[in-house]
């Protein structure tokens, strides 16, 4: 056999059709892939796993030994059944074959083994139906079987036995031989990590991480295997980004130094900049004034003003021609920002940067006089849509591209962008606090710029949480409430889980556009049983609290409240992201001139919107929604002169973690304490991306939620490396992977 590396394909080790089974199971193709795939969980041979409680449905594997087996004639068919039971000691599992009477001769009683199979439920209990299993007196290891010297007994009853994560196919036991046969193929092993670190991180050299975390003699053998190969993970992800973010920060780019448009604008401002606005613009200048791209993400809670120091960029840009571009998550969004603009750089200004809105949905002879005017060079903002990614799409000289809402992109997109221009610089922002290790991951190649400070004379929020079936009073009280603040002159706004009646919400997060982001799909029962005549509602004081009652939705609440006596002669509208675009811009411009009172939406409204004049935001099932989604929804109040409140109703009961979060969103205003606190209860998949088949789409031993300070450490040591040898000439092990890595980042960045 050839010289057996981490790169050979596992068809010429272990022989084509386990690896063709390895692939179709994992997907994994190389030796390294398949040590990569590594245990679940270790076992003993002398532990046996608690049989109690095992999921129905699930594939299990489990260690037990045999307590006794039988045969019988099938009842109603023709035919045996062998019924083994097997035990942890105190439960019972049963293993049912169908006609393989020879079952009864290997299943004997005492025998202990490994069981794998997909647990179900018959009469009351359960069952294994025609499992895999392996005895561990098979194992070639096993020194004499029965007659085991004591101490030899004991190290073989402690041995760790590695448990994969496994398949119907591919159970444990097989992976661990394909495994143990590449391990003994695997001639020379050369580790990427300079020896240097391995020794001042007291790491395992890669090859034996591989044999301790595969075959370890030992539990501390595995233990330092995955400390060593979580570490490696954790670094070579951070070299990765780091490596990117320099190469891109290497490129040449037209430096953009500030001038009389920015002094002007600054000028005529109405307000002065906040500290972490002047500190956070002072970096951005300097940057766009430097012959190479910046690539800076912006947090900032909701109204801390990223927008202003966005714009202010956009002017250093137009000083020497240059164009930026504004891309928006939704339509909403885009004519929002596109009005802000045009109105905070005032008639001179605005006459001289022409700006130009272009979305997907504008009338075509509109949209090619914008088209026209971004190619020419002759309009230096466009903001817009994903309209504005679009291969018609031509700037004449691209210097800035601006991502608000970075979260809603992908890194595709971001490139899209960037691809218009000849290396723009670009700042993504964000209004949903990312947690440093989350930012460090996910976004690793854009350094991070916080604003914390907000615009001075805010008046704060308060927030509260209305449990709808403990308080009834309380939920009528909010109506009440509403209609007072509209009575001195304030809006308010109503946001529904659902759009309308027979319709469940998805409320998944992270999709690419909030246009998308909302209700559809299959009726929900039990809708005639609810509260939802406008009569019905009103005499219980308001949109009905019914304990097993639809989720409220926007059409049925806007009769509601329209029903209601005390909002007669109140103007009560819809906005949902399945209303034509231009509607949907009509009734947002009515709500932001005053002229409509309540607005009742789903979470088109959840980011950047800015109608100064709204006190109230009322949360419909509240705990509907995510703990940064209730943020940013009540960040849509309190922008002005006057207090926000802030009222999440629910019928969630005290005591439960739908009731926990929204509690949590109440007790603090903290938007990155509340993004920890998300991040804990959300799955670390919603985080990164899902698991896409296997492969090396998502992390392995890593977790963001744990391990952030063994990223940070991680990422200090990748920097000090890049800082010797940027192009890591002496390290070709590690160019390797960062090539390797590249596909990895891609599905990483997409959450
Ligand atoms: P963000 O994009 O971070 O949500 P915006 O840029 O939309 O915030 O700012 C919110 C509001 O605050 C806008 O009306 C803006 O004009 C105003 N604003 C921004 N900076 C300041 C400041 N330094 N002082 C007072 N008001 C400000
Ligand atoms: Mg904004």
């Amino acid at each position: 056999m050839a010289t057996v590396t981490l790169e050979s394909p596992l068809s010429g080790i272990i022989g084509g059709r386990s690896a063709k089974a390895l692939e179709k199971a994992f997907g994994v193709v190389t030796a390294q892939d398949l040590l990569e795939h590594l245990p679940r969980r270790y076992s003993r041979r002398g532990e046996l796993t608690p049989l109690v409680g095992l999921p129905v449905g699930e594939q299990v594997t489990v260690v037990a030994q045999v307590l006794d087996v039988q045969v019988r004639r099938m009842q109603r068919r023709p035919g045996q059944i062998v019924e083994a039971r097997i035990t942890d000691g105190v439960g019972t599992l049963t293993l049912t074959f169908f006609n393989q009477a020879f079952r009864a001769n290997e299943l004997r009683a005492g025998r202990q083994g490994i069981f794998a199979g997909k647990v179900s439920e018959y009469r009351g209990a359960y069952q294994l139906q025609h499992p895999d299993y392996e005895f561990f007196d098979a194992d070639a290891e096993v020194p004499g079987g029965a007659q085991l010297e004591e101490a030899a007994a004991k190290a073989w009853a402690e041995t760790p036995v590695p448990i994969y994560p496994a398949t119907t196919q591919m159970p444990s036991w097989t992976v661990a031989r394909s495994v143990a046969m590449v391990l003994d193929a695997l001639t020379d092993v050369p580790d990427p990590l300079p020896t240097q670190l391995l020794r001042s991180e007291g790491l395992l050299a890669l090859g034996a991480a591989f044999e301790a975390a595969h075959r370890p003699r030992n539990d501390s053998d595995w233990r330092s295997a995955q400390r060593s190969l979580k570490f490696r993970e954790a670094f070579d992800l951070q070299l990765a980004l780091l490596y990117r973010r320099r190469q891109h920060a290497a490129e040449p780019s037209t430096p953009r130094e500030p001038g009389a448009l920015l002094e002007s604008f600054d000028a005529a401002l109405p307000f002065t900049l906040t500290g972490d606005q002047t500190e956070v613009g002072r970096v951005i200048a300097q940057e766009l004034a430097l012959p190479h791209p910046m690539h800076r993400l912006l947090q900032g809670e909701v109204g801390s003003g990223k927008t202003l120091v966005a714009l202010r960029a956009m002017l250093q840009v137009a000083e020497s021609g240059g164009q930026s571009a504004l891309l928006a998550p939704t339509e909403v969004l885009a004519s929002q920002h596109f009005r802000s603009v045009v109105e905070a750089l005032g008639p001179d200004l605005a006459a001289r940067l022409n700006p130009v809105l272009v979305t997907g949905r504008m009338p075509a002879a509109e949209r090619r006089r914008a088209l026209l005017s971004l190619a020419s060079g002759t309009a230096r903002i466009a903001v817009g849509t994903h309209a504005l990614m679009s291969e018609g799409v031509t700037f004449y000289d691209l210097g800035l591209t601006v991502i608000d809402e970075q979260h809603r992109f992908g890194v595709e997109q971001r490139e899209a962008l960037r691809q218009k221009g000849a290396q723009p610089h670009v700042l993504a922002m964000t209004a949903t606090p990312i947690p440093r290790t989350v930012a460090l991951t996910a976004f690793g190649d854009l350094e991070t710029l916080t604003i914390r400070e907000l615009p001075p004379g805010r008046q704060g929020i308060e927030t509260f949480v209305v449990p709808e079936i403990e308080m009834p009073r309380r939920a009528a009280r909010v109506w009440e409430r509403a209609a007072e603040d509209i009575e001195s002159g304030r809006q308010i706004y109503v946001v529904c889980p659902a759009i309308s009646g027979g319709k469940s919400p998805s409320l998944e997060e992270g999709e690419l556009a909030a246009d998308e982001a909302e209700a559809t799909t299959a009726p929900l029962a039990g809708r005639a049983a609810a509260g939802t005549s406008a009569a019905g509602a009103s005499a219980a004081g308001g949109p009905a609290a019914q304990a097993k009652r639809p989720l409220a939705n926007v059409s049925d609440t806007v009769a509601e409240i329209r029903a209601m006596a005390r909002f007669a002669g109140m103007r009560v509208e819809a906005l949902s992201g399945d209303m034509p675009g231009p509607e949907k811009d009509q009734v947002m411009s009515e709500f932001a001139a005053g002229d409509i009172h309540v607005l009742v939406a789903t979470t088109v409204i959840e980011v950047g919107v800015n109608v100064p004049n709204a006190s109230i935001m009322i949360v419909r099932d509240a705990d509907r929604f995510g703990v940064s989604q209730l943020h940013q929804l009540r960040g849509r109040v309190g922008r002005g002169a006057h207090a926000g409140l802030c009222l999440l109703m629910s019928t969630a009961e005290q005591g439960t973690t739908a009731r926990e979060r929204i509690e949590a969103v109440a007790a603090t205003i903290d938007g990155f304490a509340l993004a920890e606190i998300d991040l804990e209860l959300r799955r670390e998949g919603d985080i990164l991306g899902t698991a896409q088949s296997g492969g090396r789409s998502t992390l392995k031993l890593l977790r963001v939620t744990h391990d952030g300070e063994l990223i940070a450490h991680a990422r200090e040591l990748a920097g000090s490396l890049l800082d010797v040898d940027p192009e890591l000439i002496t390290h070709p092990g590690l160019a390797a992977m960062i090539s390797r890595e590249e596909e990895h980042l891609e599905n990483l960045a997409k959450s």
